[in-house]
């Protein structure tokens, strides 16, 4: 998901609504936003569907006043798939001392036992959203203070978050003790705002001013001093290595480096390691292309868009149902024909989970007459479901959970596949020495079954480590 917020501007809301728009790709399902006005109160609007279509009306926007807001694109991992729209954020919560809302972008992993508990003692949930936990802990809290609430709250959830809330006066953002997620501070005007990647500050022309840290909350109050606090016990931290990967937008900046960078030096490494005699690198477009700019840098051999994409489909992955995702490949990319016939092709993409999309591609691109397939992926093969807010399948589904990188070659018959290692990939995301095994540098449980937190609801259905 993608979370959003802003203290001190005029209409707060417009801001968030193009700040959602920039993180877009985080979450397509749904988005809402709220916001405060000291005459209207409280509003707020949540909507399914792509922020462009809910959020640029007047209509819309009009309903939303005042300098503060905060806003939310969901993309679901925990809570029902065929999304209700209460399980839309923000969420809102009515306290003793005036309500609060949050939006939440991560997987908190004891959100069943949580909700058990809450239940027991009588909290009534609207949702099916592990989120909404953390505004009946909230609740349940007996500091007077939101922000100290919050605190109390986020001390009992274990798991990944990145929160970003509001009172009438305070706009807080929050990373988990271990950052598994990202959160920036900008500074827009005479205000300030929050934001999941730094690619929405650049569009509401917003200055980058840091990262809020593994562990930190900061509070802002509405004349514009920021409060840095520090909730939790310290502990190394562990930033989702495949943000790195496929999540973030190339555009954003994470912990000082280009994630677009980073993506190339990954097709670098993979250049070196998995080097191949061919004719052309094509990306599987886009999440491969950074990736395979880098492979044919290193490479020497000449990059071309081999696959075309239809620009006005979205992410396939997210699209939650098997059917839709398996037509969903062919209805965003095709065969360059006329550039393919009888060459010899390496083709970059991020990723093989289920291995939908490489085994369409390769289905195509051989059907386009190349004479030679070989895969590059530039992650290592995801072999681990993830429970901190991306949305893998379960390990069955995934391909690299029953298969070797042999047994996966010959399974999508392609001439010869191959994965950057863990520790290509910790050097492309700037670690000279590669990975820290003794401490990871990153979360990358997706690769390595290592898992930073516990996932204890999971173990609790069954789930083995
Ligand atoms: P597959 O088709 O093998 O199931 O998934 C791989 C494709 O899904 C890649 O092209 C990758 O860009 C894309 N993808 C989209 N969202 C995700 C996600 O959340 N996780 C992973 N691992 N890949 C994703
Ligand atoms: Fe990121 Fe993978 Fe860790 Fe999930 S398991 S947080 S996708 S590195
Ligand atoms: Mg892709």
């Amino acid at each position: 998901c993608g979370i959003f917020g802003v203290i001190g501007v005029t209409d707060a809301s417009n801001f968030v609504a193009l700040g959602l728009h920039a993180l877009q790709h985080r979450g397509q399902e749904a988005g809402g936003i709220v916001c405060y006005h000291p005459d209207a109160g409280f509003n707020s609007a949540r909507r399914f569907g792509y922020v462009r279509d809910n959020f640029t009306s007047q209509d819309v926007m009009e309903t939303l006043p005042g300098p503060l807001a905060i806003g939310h694109v969901r993309y679901s991992t925990a809570g029902s798939k065929a999304a209700a729209i209460r399980d839309v954020q923000p969420f809102f919560g009515e306290f003793s001392r005036g309500g609060a809302a949050i939006a939440h972008n991560g997987n908190i992993t004891n959100a069943i036992a949580l909700r058990r508990e809450l239940i027991e003692r009588g909290s009534i949930f609207q949702s099916s959203s592990d989120s909404e936990c953390i505004i009946h802990l909230m609740a349940r809290s007996l500091q007077k203070s939101v922000p100290e609430r919050m605190e109390d709250a986020l001390r009992r959830v274990e798991g990944a978050f990145s929160v970003v809330a509001m009172t009438r006066t305070k706009l807080i953002g929050v990373r988990d003790p271990l950052g598994v997620r990202p959160l920036v501070l900008g500074k827009v005007a005479d205000g300030w705002c929050l934001s999941s990647e730094t690619c929405a500050l650049d569009i509401i022309g917003a200055e980058f001013v840091r990262e809020i840290e593994p562990g930190e909350m900061v509070v802002i109050t509405s004349d514009g001093k920021v409060d840095s606090r520090r909730p939790f016990r310290s502990q190394p931290s562990k930033f989702c290595i495949f943000e790195h990967v496929y999540f973030s937008r190339p555009d954003s900046i994470i912990g000082g480096k280009s994630v677009y960078d980073t993506r190339r030096r990954i097709g670098v490494e993979l250049a070196r390691e998995a080097p191949v005699e061919a004719d052309l690198v094509c990306p599987v477009p886009d999440s491969g292309t950074p990736a395979a700019i880098g492979f044919s840098q290193e490479s020497g051999i000449p990059y071309a868009m081999g696959i075309i994409r239809n620009q006005y489909m979205g992410r396939t992955f997210i699209e939650p149902t098997e059917q839709i995702r398996n037509m969903g490949v062919r209805l965003k990319l095709n065969v360059n024909r006329a550039l393919i016939k009888g060459k010899r092709v390496v083709l970059v993409d991020d990723s093989v989970v289920r291995g939908t999309t490489s085994r369409k591609i390769k289905e195509m691109i051989l059907d386009a007459g190349a004479a030679e397939v070989h895969f590059r992926i530039a992650s290592p093969p995801t072999a681990w479901p993830c429970f901190y807010g991306v949305d893998t399948p379960q390990r069955e589904k995934l391909l690299a959970a029953t298969m070797t990188e042999d047994e996966m070659r010959d399974h999508l018959r392609v001439d010869s596949l191959r994965f950057v290692s863990l520790d290509g990939l910790y050097r492309a995301a700037g670690e000279a020495e590669g990975r820290d095994n003794a401490c990871p540098q990153y979360c990358d449980a997706c690769f390595s079954g290592e898992y930073p937190v516990e996932p204890s609801d999971m173990i609790e259905k069954g789930f083995e480590l």
